[in-house]
Order: C-alpha cells, then structure tokens, then sequence
C-alpha cells in the first residue's frame, strides 16, 4: 500500500499557555521533542520538483527535503550539515524566518503549484525541524568540523555585526582571509541581539553562533562607530576589502506631537529593554518608562517585538497600524501571540497626532479610521480615510515602530557614494559599490528586510570579495 498523504496532521510546537509567557523573557515556543521531529519530517513527500517548490520559496534555497530525510534516516549531523551549506544559522532561522511566505507557504501539502490552489493542506513545518536540527547540534556537544583554506595574506573588515556581516565574515574566514569586524554596539547579532526580544529568539543559541565564528578567527572589535571611532575611509585604506552592513536602524518619527514626553523610537525601546536589561528591572525603575498603557505605531516585525517587550513589562499595549494584518509585513503567528497575550491591536488605523498635558507628557494618540482603497504603486491597496472617524487612545507613552532607514553615519564622510532615492547604498549584482574595494549588504542596501535575506546577502557578498581579492592570485 502507499504511503497516505497526511494533508492535515501537522505537528505544531508546544508553547507556554499565553497568561505564562507574557510574565516572562523566556522563549515561549519550545520546540519540537524527537518524536515530534521524526513524525513530522515522515509528512515530507520529498517531492521531485522540491526545486520549485519550497526550495525555490527559501531565500537561500536551503535543500530542504534532503535535511529531511536526512532526519527520517536518524542522521542529524548530516541533515546539519545539509542546511548549513546554504543556511549558516538553523537555529536562528528556524525561529525568525516567516516560513508561511517563504517555504511553507510553497509546500505541495498546503500549496498546489499546479492547479495554483492555496490551503490545500497544512505544510510540513519546516522552520520548527529546521531549528530542532540548528537545536540538536548545539546541545549534543558535537563538533562539526569547518573546512578552511590555507591564509590568503588578505584583510577584510566588515562594518556592523549583524547577519549580513557575520555570514559574509563566516565565508571568508573559511575561504583562508583575515576578519575583522567592527560593531558600534558592545555585542554582536545587529537586530538578532538587540531588537528581537529573548522571548523570540534565546541569546544562548546566538552567543553559540558568535563562538563558532571566533573558533574560525574572526576578530571582533565592539564600540567602534564607523564614521566617528574610526573612518572609513581609514579603513578602505587599511584593508585589502570592505564590507558594510550597518543595517537600517535609525528609525523616523515626524508626526505632530513626536517630541512629547514618552514618545520613543522602537530601537530604543527595543535595545534599553535587551542591551540595557530593563527586564530585570522591577517596573517602576526600568531603564525605559512606558507608563501604563502604551501605543505602538506600526505594523512589522518591529512593532510586534515591541509589543511582546511592553507585555512583559506589565504594560498595557495597542498596536496601531493603517493597513489591515494581510498586508502587514509580520509574521502571522506573531500576530495571534501577542493577541492571545493581551494585545490590543487597531487594524486599519491611522494615528495623526500625539497629545500631550500641560508638563508636555504623553496622554493619548488622535487617530482616524482608515478603508482600502485603490491599489498603491506597489500593488497594495491604499488606505484612505474614512471621515468624522477620529477618535483618541488614552495612553502614556507612544513607541514609533516605523520608517526605519539607514544611519549613514559610517559612509557619510566618503566622498561620491551612490545611494538610491530612499537613502540606501547601490551596489551592482556583485553587492559592489561604486567605491574601489567596498562592498555593501542586508538591509542597509535593501532598507529593511529578513535576517535570511540579509544571510544571502552577506554569502554573495563574500564571494564576490573573494574573487576580487584574489583575481590577481589565481591569474
Ligand atoms: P542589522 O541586523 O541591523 O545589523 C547591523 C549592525 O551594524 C548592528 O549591530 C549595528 O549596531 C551595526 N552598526 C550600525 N552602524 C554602525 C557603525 N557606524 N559602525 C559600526 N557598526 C554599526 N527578520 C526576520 O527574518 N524575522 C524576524 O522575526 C525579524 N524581526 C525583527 C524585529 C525587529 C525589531 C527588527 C528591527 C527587524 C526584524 N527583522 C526580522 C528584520 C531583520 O532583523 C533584518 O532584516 C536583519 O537583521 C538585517 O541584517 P543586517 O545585518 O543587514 O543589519
């Protein structure tokens, strides 16, 4: 007899019941047990066109029925290994990524490419075993050897310690050149480190990362800002390469109110919450006073982190956003987490001031009602205004989880950089910019994507830099 196609019992991680999680840091999905693991990897039909299927819907193109069967035959080193030669970071990507618009959400189990049928099934869950894998190889003690080549002579810098820099360090640390990687901030991971909270993604498993690239050689040098502790331009002249992947961390406010007392940017929030250990605080005296109720304006991964953080503090939270959860860019999942722990969330609302008393302190947010309308330049629908639905939310402090660009702090002194229309560095397929010997990648060319986007980013960009560095060696 074949084997039945199991459409629809999926396995789905446990998590901590929602009136748990919302009083703790602690990571809330808990992962898969190894029989969970091993019956959900048994959902695989490891179809043959996998290639334009879930493969293709990976932004790294990670092999991923071949990690799977590599889990059905009891081989978790090998399916590690498998997902490593795309995806340097399991553990981290099966977490954060949005599988329901990347590889899940091209699964044959859910998704029919051919009759192009949507919610056919439930897709095999493909983030939770990746992570179980990125999981099981970090607490099993394991060394996975890394193969690396003979030193080249050649010196890169990498600006920003972010996925983007770290994957690009990790590749050419391999590949026998010297790394140095610059970071402003006292630790490493970019927005892994300080934006997503620990409840999302533990610290430990990236501090795991960041030893495994100091086991290759990768030298850190934390506290240096580009463009203020040291130039760029000194560093073009010191290296053989540059790599800059600053991120997109500045974030812009800019409506009427944003200087009140208790608005903040969500960076900040986010990085005094995790950098500054506010959570160990007791409320009344974290290093970030959100009062009692706090608004929140956006509707992205950003806003979503800042909302699970204000939980957490014990705050009462509204998420605000003009458009409606379909065409929000955060994950789905995410949305019914922090629903289910407390969120208000105003779909379909636009704030278009903030109010403040007398002493200049925040007491609410005016905003209006919003409709979709016609289609935007990028295919969207347009939120338009519905009139007289002004309305105010009462709160004390506002958090702008919007607009973030990047900061150009660090390139700003280079004379003739091309930068597009909306701030971000042009590079050329080769993530080249304009400048001899700089490169650039992750959000600070793109303006703000995924962390396995800017992993791809960060890999293209390194072998690009290797030919480069090496173009006259190999001749
Ligand atoms: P970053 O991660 O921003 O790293 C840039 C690094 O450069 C930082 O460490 C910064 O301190 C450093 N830097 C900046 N300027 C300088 C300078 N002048 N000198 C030295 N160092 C400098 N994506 C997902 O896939 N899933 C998620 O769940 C998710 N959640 C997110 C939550 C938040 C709050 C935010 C803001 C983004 C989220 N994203 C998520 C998007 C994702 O994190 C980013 O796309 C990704 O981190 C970009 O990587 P990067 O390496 O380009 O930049």
């Amino acid at each position: 007899m074949g084997k039945s196609i199991r459409y629809l019992d999926r396995n789905t991680e446990p998590m901590l019941p929602p009136q748990e999680r919302n009083k703790t840091f602690r990571e809330y999905a808990l992962g898969f047990s190894v029989s969970m693991a091993l019956d959900e990897a048994k959902r695989c039909l490891f179809c043959r066109d996998a290639e334009k299927r879930c493969i293709r819907g990976c932004p790294v193109n990670v092999d991923i029925p071949g990690f799977i069967k590599k889990i059905t035959e009891g081989d978790l080193v090998g399916a590690y290994k498998k997902i490593i030669e795309t995806d340097l970071f399991p553990s981290i990507c099966g977490r954060v990524c949005p599988q329901e618009r990347q590889c899940e959400g091209s699964c044959i189990l859910y998704y029919d490419t051919v009759k192009d049928r949507k919610n056919k099934g439930l897709p095999v869950s493909i983030g939770a075993l990746e992570k179980f894998v990125g999981d099981f190889i970090r607490v099993s003690g394991i060394e996975i050897e890394e193969e690396k080549r003979e030193p080249t002579g050649k010196k890169v810098a990498v600006v920003g310690a972010g996925p983007a820099g770290l994957s690009c360090a990790y590749d050419l640390l391999r590949w026998g050149h010297e790394v140095h990687i610059y970071e402003a901030l006292p630790k490493a991971g970019g927005v892994m480190a300080y934006g997503i909270p620990p409840a999302r993604l533990d610290r430990d498993l990236l501090d795991w990362e960041i030893e495994r690239l100091k086991k290759l050689g990768a030298k850190f040098f934390f506290g240096y800002v580009v463009g203020r502790t040291v130039s760029l331009k000194d560093l073009l002249d010191r290296y053989d390469a540059v790599f800059l992947s600053v991120g997109a961390g500045r974030g812009s406010l800019g409506i009427k109110g944003d200087h009140l007392i208790g608005v903040y940017s969500a960076i900040e929030v986010l990085m005094r919450i995790n950098l500054m250990h506010a959570k160990d605080f007791p409320l009344a005296s974290t290093p970030i006073n959100l009062g009692k109720r706090t608004v929140i304006i956006g509707g992205g991964f950003t806003a979503v982190d800042c909302a699970i953080s204000a939980l957490r503090l014990g705050v009462e939270t509204h998420v605000v956003y003009r458009r409606t959860r379909e065409t929000s860019s955060a994950r789905d999942e995410e949305w019914d987490h922090i629903k289910e722990e407390g969120a208000m969330i105003h779909w379909l609302t636009q704030p278009i001031e903030i109010l403040g008393d007398e002493k200049n302190r925040v007491i609410g947010v005016k905003c209006i009602k919003m409709q979709l309308g016609e289609p935007d330049e990028s295919g969207r629908p347009r939120p338009v205004a519905i009139p007289n639905s002004e309305h105010i939310i009462e709160c004390d402090s506002v958090i702008f989880a919007i607009g973030q660009k990047p900061n150009p702090i660090a390139y700003e002194d280079i004379q003739g950089i091309e930068l597009t229309k909306w701030g971000t560095i042009k590079v050329d397929e080769h993530f080249r910019t304009n400048i001899e010997g700089l490169f650039a990648g992750g959000d600070v060319v793109n303006g703000g994507d995924t962390v396995v986007r800017a992993i791809s980013h960060g890999r293209k960009a390194a072998k690009a830099i290797d030919e480069y560095l090496m173009k006259e060696v190999r001749r």
